[in-house]
């Protein structure tokens, strides 16, 4: 796909956003290398409020946790290492030729996440926050009635590239990563607003910067109503 093909601007879909309360929330996702994160702090940087899911499995799934007592009961206790941590490698080795432990894995950690997700969500219920969804598989895992979507979109090459460069990946687990993602058009078709960051940081800057503006000028609900449920397909 060129990039002259691929929306540039705000969509404009999805006017509203379904949340009942006074906050407003935004979803924000990508591809791996795609500049989440950095995008996630420079939004941060102007007033939104973060929330990111990865930080969350990460604590949900931490050592002596319920969730990862189930985890090895679900995958087996190979999963634990000796210190009772989460052997992330061998969950990904277990779940990558095994659908059924995959469902499983999902049953049990979107749940406890989305749990998590709402309890940091309605602390701010009936503020004027501007709240920030930070959900790296959010088209993969089926997320529902989040409101507004956001999605950084990079030509996937740059995306390894800069992931080999900056981060040490090789470059050929870069791309195996990216084959069990969404399709970059098929996070696009979630976007009610794409920032591209196929530039320079100073062009990604003023690109957030546009963005900004937009989340603010979107209509707040009207605070008291209850939040919303997210929805994910593994939790459902
Ligand atoms: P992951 O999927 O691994 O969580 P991510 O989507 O969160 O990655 P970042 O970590 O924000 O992406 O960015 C990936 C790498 O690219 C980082 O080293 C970051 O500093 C760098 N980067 C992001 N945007 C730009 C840019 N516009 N120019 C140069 N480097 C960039």
């Amino acid at each position: 796909m060129h990039s002259s093909t691929l929306p540039a601007q705000n969509l404009g879909r999805r006017a509203h956003l379904r949340y009942g309360h006074g906050v407003i929330e935004f979803g924000l996702t990508g591809g791996i290398g795609s500049g989440k994160s950095t995008v996630a702090e420079l939004l941060a940087a102007r007033g939104a409020v973060l929330i990111d899911a990865d930080a969350i499995v990460r604590e949900v799934q931490a050592a002596g946790s319920p969730v990862l007592v189930l985890m090895a009961e679900a995958l087996g206790a190979g999963i634990v290492l000796p210190d009772g941590t989460l052997d992330r490698a061998e969950v990904a080795r277990i779940v990558f030729s095994d659908p059924a432990k995959l469902a499983s894995l999902n049953a049990i950690v979107h749940p406890a996440v989305i749990d998590e997700m709402t309890r940091r969500r309605t602390v701010h219920n009936d503020t004027d926050a501007t709240v920030l969804l930070d959900i790296p598989l959010l088209v993969e895992s089926g997320y529902e009635n989040l409101g507004a979507v956001i999605v950084v979109d990079i030509d996937p090459e740059l995306a390894v590239s800069r992931l080999v460069q900056h981060r040490g990946f090789s470059a050929d687990d870069v791309r195996a990563r990216m084959k069990r993602q969404a399709s970059r058009e098929d996070r696009l078709a979630r976007a009610d607003f794409v920032i591209q960051n196929g530039g320079d940081l100073a062009a990604l800057e003023s690109r957030v910067d546009e963005c900004w503006a937009w989340m603010c000028g979107q209509p707040r609900p009207e605070p008291g109503g209850p939040v919303v449920p997210i929805r994910s397909r593994g939790a459902n």
